[in-house]
């Protein structure tokens, strides 16, 4: 079985913990996580970087470090992993669909008429790594006096005209769980140039804490500490990050050559230059019946998102037509680094078959 994504270790990973549990280390967080805060830090070209438990977690934290409570609204992508959304909830704000363009990213074009008195913010995802208008996205916040916060949860490694994506914004997040181009099993990061909201968040993650280890408490905190153990498997999956990076862009460019010609199939526009597309994403007229033919190959697949205000959890009504689009017709293939070039060949010559292409 070719599954759509696996994590990857071996033993670099599995020495790193081993010297770790002989070195009498407390587990939780320590140097070893400020090493892997480091190395994000360093790849992204951020001043600041926080690890914390997951990504959720992370964006929860970058709202509550901008104030984001009861009665603000927050702008999210209607088309989206469920967490920016329920990030916004968990903060006590109200999450404000917003409809997205052809790179499935929120649409600049859709946003204006989404703006109230009561918003006070919009998160930007870089869905599988894709991002653009970000100037105007800078002028939109600007222009309204609203916090721009990144979700990159799938953008590790991924940049927009060369910068790194998750640092456009005031604060940028990412994500770590286990199909991520880096995972610890969980973990996110926070990352910001910003003095205050780095202060805050180093604080919000360790109980209010003025200073750590200090009990006096300058507010309402939580405890979102990292431990070492993902950070010692973090810090070697970093140092393998450039590497998947390139695999990434190479798998996406065989998908496409093996597949573009086939009329049925539609790729999303991306520049390779600068995106690593984190997940293999096609749309085709029908989706289940694809996947229903590679799973009988032996071959894994996962649908796109669902368009998220239509999900029994928000229950909402609007006109969403990308978002529908999209989850209506999208197909995740198989993505994960470790895919050969062999296995490629393979999956899209059960995709042809299918297609009788
Ligand atoms: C993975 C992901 C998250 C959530 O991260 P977790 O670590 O699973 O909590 C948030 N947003 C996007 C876009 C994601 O892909």
């Amino acid at each position: 079985m070719i599954p759509q994504m696996q994590p990857w270790f071996d033993q670099k990973e599995a020495q790193a913990l081993y010297q770790y549990i002989l070195s009498s280390g407390w587990l939780t967080e320590h140097t070893k996580t400020r090493e892997f805060e480091k190395a994000v830090a360093d790849y992204v070209g951020s001043q600041y970087c926080f690890a914390v438990p997951n990504g959720t977690q992370a964006l929860f934290l970058a709202l509550k470090a901008l104030g984001i409570g009861h009665g603000d609204e927050v702008l999210v992508p209607d088309f989206t992993m469920a967490a920016t959304a329920n990030a916004v909830v968990m903060a006590g704000g109200t999450p404000v669909f917003v409809d997205v363009g052809d790179d499935l990213c929120m649409d600049i074009g859709s946003v204006d008429r989404k703006v109230t008195k009561k918003t006070q913010a919009f998160v930007y995802v870089s869905l599988n790594g894709r991002a653009s208008n970000l100037r105007a996205w800078r002028e939109f916040a600007n222009d309204y006096s609203l916090y721009f916060i990144e979700d990159a949860a799938q953008s590790l490694g991924s940049r927009y005209r060369g910068q790194h994506l998750g640092t456009f914004g005031d604060v940028g997040i990412f994500s770590f769980s286990a199909p991520k181009i880096v995972s610890c099993g969980q973990g996110g990061a926070v990352v910001t140039n910003i003095d205050w909201i780095a202060k805050k968040i180093r604080s919000l993650k360790d109980f209010g804490r003025e200073r750590p280890g200090a009990d006096h408490y300058l507010s309402i905190g939580y405890n979102f500490k990292f431990t070492d153990l993902q950070a010692v498997v973090g810090i070697e999956q970093m140092k393998k990050l450039p590497d998947r990076v390139e695999r990434k862009k190479d798998i996406f460019r065989l998908y496409h050559k093996l597949l573009c010609d086939v009329p049925e199939i539609e790729f999303i526009s991306t520049d390779l230059k600068d995106v690593a597309p984190w997940f293999m994403d096609i749309l085709v007229p029908n989706p289940d019946k694809l996947a229903e033919h590679l799973k009988e190959k032996g071959i894994g697949t996962r649908r796109f998102y669902p368009a998220l205000h239509s999900e029994p959890a928000y229950s909402l009504v609007g006109d969403y037509p990308k978002s529908e689009y999209a989850a209506r017709f999208g197909l995740w293939l198989p993505s994960l680094c470790q895919l050969s070039d062999s296995a490629i060949v393979q999956i899209c010559t059960a995709v042809r078959e299918f297609y009788g292409a």
